[in-house]
């Protein structure tokens, strides 16, 4: 059981954090910005969040993160990895392949979408979490091209699986902090009393 009394980090090295804060305010749970590693001694959960990954892991590689957050995992405390957060979390990057954390067994594709569907938004199933389709905004997404065996698939859209889980490890190729839809971020923070 992870201890609640510690807020929700967010991994503030580059990308939309802030917009995360924003729907952790609405549904009531505390954050802090996790910039060091350090700062993972006073959360009880990571969420990392969309962005550049070549950015990301020059901040990575400078801080020593890479270590902090793979201990962080193995302590069992849940991490949630949105977009760029999902591609550093996976054990296999294609396109081109590059360094990442492998703490989630699915092989990912970065850019998949092509130029013409760069950005757009689109509604998915997430069945488990809820029973109205889930508005799913995708900027520059990865494409999950495979799915380890220990991995649940929570969402999907366009066929394509968008939203899946491996113990602790929440991952989603959408940006859910940029909807109204409280319904991901919800079932990550109830992930934390468990
Ligand atoms: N295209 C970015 C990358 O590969 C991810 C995009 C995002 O997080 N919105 O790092």
């Amino acid at each position: 059981m992870n201890s609640l009394s510690n807020p929700v980090g967010i991994l503030a090295v580059q990308g939309d954090f802030e917009m995360h804060g924003g729907m952790l305010d609405r549904i009531g749970a505390p954050w802090k910005l996790v910039k060091h590693p350090q700062d993972l001694g006073e959360v009880s959960a990571l969420i990392m969040p969309g962005g550049e990954t070549t950015t990301m892991l020059k901040f990575f590689h400078a801080e020593g993160l890479g270590p902090a957050v793979k201990q962080f995992a193995a302590e069992g405390k849940p991490i949630f990895g949105t977009c760029a957060g999902a591609i550093l979390l996976a054990k296999e990057v294609l396109n081109p392949p590059q360094d990442r954390l492998g703490l989630l067994d699915i092989t990912i594709e970065r850019n998949a979408y092509g130029r013409q569907v760069d950005s757009s938004v689109r509604r998915g199933d997430c069945r488990e979490l809820s029973d109205r389709p889930v508005e799913m905004v995708f900027i520059r997404a990865p494409i999950i091209r495979r799915v380890g065996e220990g991995v649940r698939v929570l969402g999907r859209c366009d066929g394509l699986p968008v939203l899946v889980e491996q113990g602790n490890i929440l991952a989603a190729t959408f940006h859910p902090e940029l909807t109204e839809d409280e319904t991901i971020h919800r079932f990550f923070y109830k992930k934390m009393s468990h």
